[in-house]
């Protein structure tokens, strides 16, 4: 495979440089340190929306720009260096909602959702995870019943990433209890100002509070609002799963390691150890190298990731591989990163600590990252399954309807 621009590559690359070199905000690094991220990325966004940079990859009648998946990369690629970093706020409806959408809403949902998910009007939120369904989503048991054109809703949803400030969410219920439980569920969004919804922030060991528990009393949702047929939930989710995998994966979101490398190495580079510099240390080399090394690996699995992609494939679960190496990478990472600080490594106030803190809360957000989307033994049971061929899980419960599966209530 050959990574060098063609001369049409390198004439498209230079267009998407002068387009961020005249519209990026010069300011936007300052804003962000005063704990404005979520405004930042919001108005880049929609400063990309109206330039028609926003979604490149979308369609053009959805808001997006048409372009390639090669172009797509040479876009990500330069934009990653000199603009805001992409909001975990904007994951669910940029890299999941958006995608799912456009395979399964109608015409008439696609038309009224896609462009303001495109320019960050609406920031959505994902209503999947409940106390008995994580891992085991299909386990959920949010119900649905249907009144007139209307569908009602009751139950709990749980760590859902910002629902206490998105605007819509993507919500998985039960429809009908008496089938096995992948094929009794039903897919909705939801406009979160909806009366009955109420979220209430859990406080994370960082500090922040950025998911929720939410509470559902009599929510009532327009049928216009049911995304798919009524029991097709799970194909619904599955589609929005994979692209989550994807979106993590291939962001170096939340599990992955993108961006901490290149500050590790920055810093070890101006680090002094005992023997001289830390960066001709034996042991250190020999980890920036192994680390060097999964990252380029993993930029080898996405680049295969593009070329499904710009085949018509829907991503596979090949995305669960990335997931899988970049979660412990990062957390590694974190670690040494503070172990090189010595005693200094402990600080986790930004205005003290080396790096502004960001090992540190990295370190703290490390363990979440291998949970969220997936847990390492899920994205191990995926690619066991689905790449290797390998027998599958045992699933005693997967053909037995599912009001009949005990609850040892
Ligand atoms: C930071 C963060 C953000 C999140 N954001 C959202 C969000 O926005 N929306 C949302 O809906 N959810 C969200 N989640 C929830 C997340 O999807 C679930 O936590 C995850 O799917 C695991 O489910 P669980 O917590 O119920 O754990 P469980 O499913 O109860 O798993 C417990 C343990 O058992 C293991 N396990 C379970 N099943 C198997 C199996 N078959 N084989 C082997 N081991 C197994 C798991 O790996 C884990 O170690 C978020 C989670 C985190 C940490």
């Amino acid at each position: 495979m050959d990574f060098n621009d063609t001369p049409e590559e390198a004439e498209f690359r230079s267009e998407v440089r002068a387009w961020l070199d005249d519209n990026v905000q010069k300011d936007w690094r300052d804003r962000m340190v005063n704990g404005r991220f979520g405004e930042v990325c919001r108005e880049w966004q929609k400063i990309k929306y109206d330039g028609g940079w926003a979604c490149v990859n979308w369609p053009k009648e959805y808001g997006g720009r048409g372009l390639t998946p090669i172009q797509s990369v040479i876009w990500s690629q330069e934009e990653s260096k000199v603009a805001p970093p992409s909001a975990a706020m904007l994951v669910v409806g940029l890299g999941m909602t958006g995608p799912m959408l456009m395979v399964h809403a109608n015409d008439e949902q696609k038309a009224r959702l896609l462009p303001k998910t495109a320019s960050a009007e609406i920031v959505w939120c994902q209503l999947f995870s409940e106390p008995a369904g994580g891992s085991d989503l299909a386990a959920l048991r949010t119900k649905a019943v249907p009144d007139g054109d209307e569908w009602v809703i009751n139950g709990q949803k749980i760590w859902s990433s910002g629902a206490h400030e998105s605007d819509w969410g993507i919500l998985v219920t039960r429809t009908d209890p008496t089938v096995p439980k992948h094929k009794g569920l039903t897919f909705f969004v939801v406009d979160m100002k909806t009366p009955g919804i109420d979220p209430r922030p859990i406080k994370q060991i960082s500090g922040q509070a950025h998911f929720n528990e939410v509470f559902l009393n009599d929510v009532r949702i327009p049928d216009a609002n049911r995304i798919g047929a009524v029991g097709d939930g799970w194909k619904v989710a599955m589609t929005t799963l994979m692209n989550e995998r994807l979106a993590v994966g291939a962001s170096g979101g939340a599990a992955g390691a993108a961006g901490n490398f290149d500050s590790l190495f920055d810093m070890v580079r101006d680090l002094e150890g005992e023997d001289g510099p830390l960066i001709g240390d034996r042991v250190v080399r020999e980890k920036l190298a192994d680390w060097y090394c999964r990252e380029a690996g993993i930029r080898n699995v996405n680049a295969r990731t593009v070329s499904a992609l710009s085949r018509g494939d829907t991503p596979g679960p090949e995305a669960s591989i990335s997931k899988l190496i970049q979660g412990p990478q990062k957390q590694d990472m974190a670690s040494f990163g503070m172990d090189l600080q010595d005693m200094a490594g402990t600080l986790i106030d930004p205005e003290m600590a080396a790096r502004r803190a960001e090992f540190q809360y990295s370190l703290l957000g490390s363990p979440a990252g291998r949970i969220a989307g997936g847990t390492d033994e899920i994205m191990r049971n995926i690619i066991a399954e689905r790449v290797l061929g390998l027998p599958g899980d045992i699933r005693v419960d997967k053909d037995v309807p599912f009001s009949d599966i005990p609850t040892g209530a």
